[in-house]
């Protein structure tokens, strides 16, 4: 059986990016991903401005031992300019973001100075440059201010708007699949039968790939018909760049999935040494990837977002994201035996230094609670562990977008 790392490795290893990329208004281009390095074709800011509220003056003007009276030539409020530079004994009353005229060196702030009608007094003890916002001082031109590979966020297009760009360049989303296989499962908003489940698989997976900023193909459920999945899948592979399924990948008598998989495309592994989720397979059906997730749900979801989630940001061209652990003291108890890498289900407790974590409780992998409560999971390696109160663990947060 392949560690859960040799898995991912080989699933991450098989992903090559999608090629194609689009350009889209600034606006809608949240959780996207960036196709080229965005460069700057100007400096922000464009100008040197005022910091402050107060007056604009030249260095070379004032008396470094005592006070100096200036003359207020011009009134400069945000948005407008003095075309003339400032002369000789001159002062500006000038305005937070407002340009600072030729010839200033240095803002003083409205608080420390006097004004009397025309003229303003300035106390010694200035600063050149100070209060001054230096053009070019956030971002130069030329510079390049996000690589291609982000995954675009609100203060990103905000820094792209900033720098003029109205559109930009981002690459194709891909399509997602989804079909739940299973006889017992059925559509939420029917009834129930005895022996029957609502389908949270498909709900949960959908979600969670609108989540990410992918596009999703639904193929509804299959239940454990071999024409029916084939049908779907055969679908799914026309129409999708990836596609997922729950259920019908172990080893019982109406585990379709990876058989049809193994005929109609190719399965590249199909055991991976890890709890919850053992049974799973990768590989491809025509044109697209293939994830088959076990199908329960805490398996699938965990496996989904283990495995799927960063092979799906990788076909989506984004740089791999560093996996987010820490070291936490653990409280409550917990033991387990068997050889697998074990991702227990658990709550962070943030309280700064004194953080902690416990588990959700009972984890079978049936119990979708463990996971809706989860902020992260507690990583235990394979073989047998008892966790006492205080016994440090490694957690992995949980990210879902
Ligand atoms: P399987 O992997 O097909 O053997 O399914 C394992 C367990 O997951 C069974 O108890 C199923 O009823 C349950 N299950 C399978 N698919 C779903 C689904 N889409 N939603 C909720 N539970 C499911
Ligand atoms: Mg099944």
């Amino acid at each position: 059986m392949l560690s859960f790392d040799e898995a991912r490795n080989r699933v991450l290893a098989g992903i090559q990016p999608l090629g194609e990329s689009r350009t889209v208004p600034v606006r809608e281009a949240l959780g996207r991903v960036l196709a080229w390095p965005a460069v700057a074709g100007l400096n922000v800011p464009n100008h040197d401005n005022s910091a402050m509220d107060g007056y604009g003056v030249r260095m070379a003007d004032l008396d470094p031992e005592q006070p100096t009276t200036l003359e207020v030539v011009a009134d400069l409020p945000a948005g407008e300019r003095l075309t003339v530079p400032l002369g000789v004994g001159q002062a500006v009353r000038i305005m937070t973001g407002a340009p600072v005229p030729e010839g200033c060196d240095c803002v003083v702030m409205q608080e420390v100075a006097t004004r009397e009608g025309r003229q303003v007094t300035i106390p010694s003890g200035q600063r050149p440059g100070q209060h001054i916002r230096a053009a070019g001082e956030d971002i130069r031109a030329g510079e390049a201010i996000l690589p291609a590979g982000r995954r675009l966020t609100p203060p990103d297009l905000g820094l792209l708007t900033s720098l003029g760009f109205a559109r930009i360049q981002v690459r194709r989303r891909p399509k997602v699949a989804v079909l739940s296989t299973g006889n017992e499962v059925v559509e939420a908003g029917g009834a129930l039968l005895p022996g029957m489940v609502y389908d949270s698989n498909r709900t949960a997976l959908l979600t969670a790939l609108a989540g990410l900023g992918v596009k999703t193909v639904d193929l509804g459920l299959a239940g454990d018909r071999r024409e029916a999945i084939e049908t779907a899948l055969a679908r799914g592979a026309r129409e999708a760049d990836a596609i997922i399924t729950t259920g019908g990948v172990s080893e019982g008598d109406y585990d379709l999935v990876k058989e049809i998989l193994q005929q109609r495309g190719e399965v590249h592994f199909w055991k991976v040494a890890m709890k919850p989720g053992k049974p799973q397979a990768y590989g491809r059906l025509g044109g697209a990837l293939f994830f088959g997730l076990p199908g329960n749900p805490v398996s699938g979801l965990a496996v989904f977002l283990l495995m799927v989630r960063p092979a799906l940001l990788r076909l989506m061209g984004a740089t791999d994201e560093p996996v987010r652990v820490l070291e936490l003291p653990f409280r409550g108890e917990f033991s387990k035996k068997h050889d697998r890498l074990d991702f227990v289900r658990g709550v962070v407790h943030w309280q700064g230094a004194e953080s902690w974590v416990e588990t959700t409780g009972p984890q079978g992998s049936g119990i979708l609670t463990s996971l809706s409560r989860a902020n992260a999971f507690i990583v235990l390696p394979p073989g047998p562990r008892k966790l006492r109160d205080g016994d440090r663990v490694t957690v992995r947060l949980i990210d879902w977008d």
